[in-house]
């Protein structure tokens, strides 16, 4: 998952956002009755919806599980939505629910078979959540549907009832209005459901059939516009990976006005939310998120770290892994971007110079390593720990790692190997044989099967551990250098950071600034901006003010809304850029270009020794 990156350039520190979660599409023993669910969407107006499951004849006692958490690595607890459940045999009679814990129910009599009804509120808009109103439908379905314990393997059926007229329903699922099915829970979970007036535009790209469904307001977007990048997108992926796991695949996206907006992957599908004024505004932070979420397709969903799997619904899954399944997969939504010709190397280079500095500026980063950082993402609902002083964002410096494993690896490999060869290798190892990988290690042995040398002080230093990164060794071999320069930025004086879609909240007011005085606190929401809803391009918004600028802010606390103003001091700020060696040799600029537009690699003298134009070694080449 994650938030709609807008180009940002340095100054505040403020936190991160963004986060992952998959289901397993591991397919279970396809055997049984159906478990059959039908959800009402007739309490619509109030955010209501009556869920009906019907649970097959067998054990005289089951337990049913709504999930704790879903969409995002954070407990969400979706029962606190239960208003109540009740149960009845097939001839009418009540039966008895107990409440076993906080999120399960156990139903006794239930050897004949049972139906169990229960009514929730659903009103968490954007793609981490479930909600119902007078516009539409969206549904994370684990939000939504208690599972019977013993039948998370059975085939699933949902239908959807008293959908208002006009209505149409999108989603990944297979069958139609009448009835989706799936497999098994995890698969059904998987697929958000969109129901509302949408509008909907196919395309066919190398033999896979993509569907892009909008649900915002028809003047905020040019759909044509959007599938024709969404092709480019697709293709570049589909060439990289040398693979298309799908026949078919399902971008759904809203456009609301409010704060707000993010991603979130599934295995056949990508619910993204982006404010329509940040889409105006930046149409390529669209094309971020959708890069970024359709490869998670591969990332996360199909090659995919064991601590994941299974799911386990009722607590967290610890993993140390979402360094790679969240910071590489932004590594290579920038290498799709470049690929397909929807971003230029200097703005490629921008963004690295920004996520250097991020990573610089957190003192977390000499004192939590990317596994750490990964292993406590279900922290991040917390506001205390995303100071700066207290993690890093595994984002962040999973994704500088992805950029320096591709070095490494094409160094190691005189050029013959890539992240993506890295990437292959573990999705014919992994993904391919139904495997999952072990953390780290999986990667570590991928990238050195796919030719990258010994990289066990890659990953103790820099994964494992918090060593600090020498960056010029790393960009040397592409003529590039990373230069530290201090510059006079606007001194808003307090530190905010933003959970995924929520609004920013405010960490830390500077003592005595002018913010302080006029009466910015801790603990405030930070509303809009300048006028401007605080959306994903919270952070970019402030950076991009100057000494001098008036800051006008809405925020809210327990007592109200109000509006603040103050005038911008000045301080200085170290940022990190990337340049160009001086000179950059004929050798480092054959190897930028094969790195960033993917020429081939004409190596030629490297340290390790020579390579022909063609990427072999000569030592190796046959005759
Ligand atoms: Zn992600």
């Amino acid at each position: 998952m994650t938030t709609a990156r807008v180009l940002k350039q340095w100054t505040l520190i403020l936190g991160m956002s963004l986060y992952a979660l998959g289901a397993g599409a591991q397919v279970g023993a396809a055997h049984a009755t159906p478990v059959r669910y039908a959800v009402s969407l007739a309490g619509y107006r109030d955010h209501v919806l009556r869920v009906q499951l019907e649970l097959a004849a067998g054990a005289s006692s089951q337990t049913l599980q709504l999930p704790v958490w879903n969409a995002l690595y954070q407990i969400r607890d979706f029962a606190q939505y239960v208003n109540w459940m009740r149960a009845r045999d097939l001839s009418g009679g009540a039966l008895p629910v107990h409440e076993l814990d906080k999120s399960s129910w156990r139903v006794d009599g239930t050897e004949r078979g049972a139906v169990v009804e229960y009514e929730l509120f659903a009103d968490n808009s954007g793609p981490y959540g479930a909600q119902v109103n007078q516009q539409h439908a969206f549904l994370n379905l684990a939000e939504v549907l208690a599972y019977a314990v013993e039948s998370r393997q059975s085939p699933m059926q949902v239908r959807f009832t008293d959908v208002p007229a006009g209505w149409k329903i999108a989603t990944a699922l297979a069958g139609s209005s009448d009835a989706y099915e799936a497999p098994n829970y995890d698969r059904l979970v998987d697929s958000p459901v969109e129901i509302g007036t949408f509008q909907e535009k196919d395309f066919e790209e190398g033999g896979g059939h993509y569907r892009v469904v909008v649900d915002a307001e028809a003047s905020d977007y040019d759909m044509n516009r959007i599938s024709g990048d969404l092709d480019k997108i697709v293709a570049a992926a589909a060439t990289w990976m040398n693979d298309r796991p799908y026949s078919s695949y399902l971008f759904l996206y809203h456009f609301p006005h409010a704060p707000g907006g993010g991603g979130m992957e599934h295995a056949y599908c990508t619910a993204i939310d982006l404010n329509a004024e940040v889409l105006a505004d930046s149409p390529n932070a669209l094309l971020e998120v959708s890069a970024h979420e359709f490869f998670h397709l591969w990332n996360v969903k199909r090659i995919r770290p064991k601590s994941l799997e299974p799911i386990d619904y009722t607590k967290e899954n610890y993993t140390t892994a979402l360094w790679f399944s969240e910071g590489v997969t932004s590594t290579v939504e920038d290498i799709l971007l470049l690929r397909a010709g929807l971003m230029n190397e200097s703005n490629y280079l921008q963004r690295m110079g920004a996520q250097i500095t991020e990573l610089e500026q957190r003192p977390a980063h000499t004192i939590q390593s990317a596994e750490d950082s990964s292993l406590n993402a279900w922290l991040e609902k917390y506001t205390y720990y995303r100071q700066p002083e207290r993690s890093i964002s595994y984002y962040n410096k999973g994704d500088l790692l992805g950029v320096l494993l591709d070095l490494t690896v094409r160094e190691n490999s005189h050029g013959r190997a890539s992240l993506r060869e890295v990437f292959q290798w573990m999705n014919q190892h992994y993904a391919e044989q139904g495997k999952f990988f072990p953390e780290s290690a999986g990667v570590r042995e991928a990238a050195e099967s796919a030719g990258g040398g010994d990289l066990k002080s890659f990953f103790e230093k820099y994964v494992a551990g918090t060593a600090e990164i020498p960056w010029d060794d790393f960009f040397r071999s592409v003529g590039l250098k990373v230069e530290r320069r201090s510059v006079l930025v606007a001194d808003v004086s307090f530190v905010a950071a933003r959970n995924f879609d929520a609004s920013p909240s405010v960490l830390s007011v500077k003592a005595g600034s002018a913010a302080a005085a006029a009466g910015l606190a801790a603990g405030d929401t930070i509303l809009e901006v300048n006028g401007h809803a605080a959306a994903s391009d919270f952070e970019s918004r402030l950076e991009s003010l100057h000494p001098g600028d008036t800051l006008k802010l809405r925020v809210r606390n327990r007592r109200g809304d109000r509006e603040l103003q103050w005038k911008l001091g000045s301080r200085n700020q170290i940022v990190w850029e990337m340049k160009d060696l001086d000179p950059v040799s004929g050798q480092q600029r054959a190897r930028r270009a094969a790195w960033l537009k993917g020429e081939a690699q004409p190596a030629g003298e490297t340290e390790r020794g020579a390579v022909r134009f063609d990427g072999t070694n000569p030592s190796e080449a046959r005759p």
